[in-house]
């Protein structure tokens, strides 16, 4: 389940990404109501079986069984933001009635992966799954060559732009006038490393403080120009992780793409 919502005095409209039909939406009636039976099945970030009865209007929920309830993501809240997250993500690329094996089995791994996961790790399993998420979509960044030219990136600092969805190299920086970011030799290399790892590897990764925001800050910027807008939990991410005491992805008031142009160089 990747949202839910009250609807109405007692009952629940629930967001759910499944494997065969992409994402759906039903009705639990009654959830809400102390003691229901369903309602006890039915929680955020859970992993589930529902049977459905379709009528007129929206489809309902008569049966749900919990398959794993991922108790542990929601008793710490930087686990839940980060959670939440993972879900949010795998909504916004899921549509409705396409089948979404590869996405949601990546989203019920990922999110039992987390469940156990220590904080200091969390944010490298976040990038993978970002990247494999946009693999899985066909939206990967272009890592390996320059994404305007295709020639052959010098093993040196490039910048990287969203809207052309990828490196740019030198030759072709001043081609444009879509914000830059700076991408550094050692930010390239991470990024590259989390595309092709395991997520063993991924977690195994240890990152400094700048390059990890650089890296956070450069997959954001592209998720948000491949889908169009922000993804709403990254608010509440950042909010949790400033209150927790780690830094966060961007500076104040710099959100991705914009005003974070570095302009041309070289
Ligand atoms: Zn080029």
């Amino acid at each position: 389940m990747v949202r839910m919502s009250d609807l109405g005095e007692a009952d629940r409209l629930l967001v759910l990404l499944t494997p065969g039909r992409g994402l759906m939406r039903a009705t639990a009636r009654s959830a809400r109501k102390p003691g229901s039976k369903l309602g006890g099945h039915l929680d955020l970030l859970c992993h589930v079986s529902i049977s459905i009865s379709t009528g007129r209007g929206l489809d309902t929920v008569s049966q749900a069984d919990t398959l794993e309830g991922f108790r542990g993501l929601r008793d710490d809240l930087g686990r839940l933001s980060r959670g939440l997250y993972l879900a949010e993500l795998a909504e916004r690329f899921a549509v409705e009635e396409a089948a979404s094996h590869g996405p949601f089995r990546l989203l019920v791994d990922t999110l039992r992966t987390l469940e156990k996961l220590p904080a200091d790790a969390a944010d490298s399993l976040l990038r993978w799954y970002e990247l494999r998420m946009l693999g899985q979509h066909g939206f990967a960044p272009q890592l390996q060559r320059c994404v305007d030219c295709e020639s052959a990136l010098e093993q040196k600092d490039h910048v990287y732009s969203a809207a052309r969805g990828g490196i740019v190299c030198p030759n072709c920086r001043t081609r444009g006038d879509d914000p830059l970011l700076p991408a550094p030799v050692t930010v390239i290399k991470i990024l590259r490393f989390l595309g092709r790892a395991t997520w063993p590897e991924a977690i195994g990764l240890k990152v400094g403080d700048d390059d990890r925001r650089m890296v956070e800050r450069v997959l954001r910027s592209h998720l948000h120009y491949v889908l169009d807008r922000d993804v709403k939990s990254t608010g509440f991410l950042d909010e949790v992780r400033k209150r927790l005491g780690v830094a966060e992805a961007a500076p104040e008031g710099d959100p991705p793409g914009d005003g974070a142009r570095t302009g041309p160089q070289g």
